[in-house]
């Protein structure tokens, strides 16, 4: 199915110097887009008209990119506070927001469902790249009657600017969690994912109610413009780095002029399984200098050995280059699975140990020098 719209109005900022750097505003009047053949799991034509403009606003900026124009972003005070946002709201006085948009963003090979859900905070709920929201499901906690259910964490896939370049909204990224009978192999709607279905159900409009911001351990470290961020996710956890990479690459950000590297290692099912595929592919038509994009494919690619092609397979493929960039300083970041940690670690270790190096000393280094960063459920 094609999709096309038109914007009312947008704000542009059109690079004016060979850098980049100065910049005018124009108004875009109209555009339009295209999207992937598979309907998104709510139609867009349903919704109420100025929420629908904010979502499709958002994949329109893929197109922004490929002619390396960056958007302006309000309000700018975003960028100000010099300590990060944390726990503004607590689950006794949880914040109540609004479901922009339920996307979903995978396509029908793809095993499982995983969404691109907006909520507007009306700027209330102020948040910075590599934080997470904790969202209170409705309902009352099996566990302890008469009590809400237990927060559950997401991190946000948006800048603190939003999707929709003015501070108001969040993005998450959730992947329904469905449970199948492990006798019959049958789906058990009954033992389904509480805080996902609810999310991924959810339809413009609908009240969430949300905590945090929390987390300080994804934060983007942006004092030296020039770093090298190495991103390794499974699924979901490509979440933060959405958000990293907007603010690198997208978002026309005074103070933030990412000159550096950024790669990213994806690793999911299958091509189907890809997350915000066309958003990267427009970095690296526009950026291929400042980034890189690996996806390990386990469905579809055999590794050297002839397994399945992992993540750590492709960390595996590039380790010289990884080590040496990590020996220069660089950042890296691991997000998704908490399952995915033990083969990437041994991974690096047995490379570490062909390099003569101890791995064990190397990651207390990077560790002591805050080039580690974990994040994984
Ligand atoms: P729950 O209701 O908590 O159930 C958990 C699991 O148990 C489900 O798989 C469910 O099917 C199964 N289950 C339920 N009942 C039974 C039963 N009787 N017997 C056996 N199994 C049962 N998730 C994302 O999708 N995206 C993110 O970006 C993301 N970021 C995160 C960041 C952090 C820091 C953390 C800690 C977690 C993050 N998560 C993320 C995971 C998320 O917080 C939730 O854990 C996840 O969505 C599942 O919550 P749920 O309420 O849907 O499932």
């Amino acid at each position: 199915m094609a999709l096309s719209t038109t914007l009312s109005q947008m704000s542009i900022a059109l690079p004016t110097g060979i850098d980049g750097s100065s910049r005018s505003m124009i108004k875009v009047q109209s555009m339009s887009f295209t999207e992937k053949s598979w309907s998104p799991l709510l139609k867009l034509d349903s919704k109420p008209r100025s929420l629908t403009v904010k979502t499709r606003s958002t994949i329109c900026m893929s197109l922004q990119q490929a002619s390396r124009t960056k958007v302006a972003v309000t309000p700018l005070e975003l960028e100000d506070p010099k300590e990060t946002p944390l726990n503004l709201y607590r689950p006794k006085e949880p914040y109540t927001a609004t479901i922009v948009s339920v996307e979903r963003i995978v396509g029908p090979q793809a095993p499982g469902e995983t969404c691109h859900i907006v909520i507007d905070h009306d700027g209330n709920v102020p948040y910075w790249e590599g934080q997470s929201y904790g969202v209170i499901p409705p309902g009352e906690n099996p566990k302890k009657p008469g009590a809400p259910h237990n927060v559950r964490l997401y991190s946000i896939a948006s800048t603190r600017y939003g999707d929709s370049f003015d501070g108001k909204t969040a993005s998450l990224c959730v992947r329904r969690a469905i449970y199948y009978d492990p006798e019959t192999g049958k789906e058990d709607p009954s033992k389904a994912g509480v805080c996902s279905n609810f999310l991924c159900n959810a339809k413009p409009g609908d009240k969430v109610k949300i905590t945090g911001p929390s987390g300080k351990v994804m934060l983007l470290p942006e004092d030296d413009p020039k770093a090298t961020h190495i991103m390794i996710a499974t699924g979901t956890g490509v979440a933060p780095y959405r958000g990293y990479l907007r603010r690198m690459f997208m978002e026309n950000v005074p103070n933030f002029k990412f000159d550096g590297l950024a790669w990213l290692f994806l690793g999911v099912a299958n091509s189907d399984s890809l997350l915000y595929d066309e958003e990267f592919a427009g970095y690296l038509k526009d950026y291929p200098e400042n980034f890189k994009y690996d996806k390990a494919l386990s469905r579809e690619e055999k590794n050297k050995k002839g397994g399945k092609m992992y993540v750590q397979d492709k960390i595996e493929e590039y380790s010289d280059e990884i080590f040496k960039l990590l020996d220069n300083g660089a950042h890296i970041y691991f997000c998704g699975l908490k399952g995915m940690m033990p083969g990437i670690q041994d991974t690096l270790k047995r490379v570490a140990e062909e390099r003569g190096e101890s791995w064990e000393q190397k990651l207390t280094q990077l560790r002591k020098n805050k080039q580690w960063h974990v994040e994984v459920y």
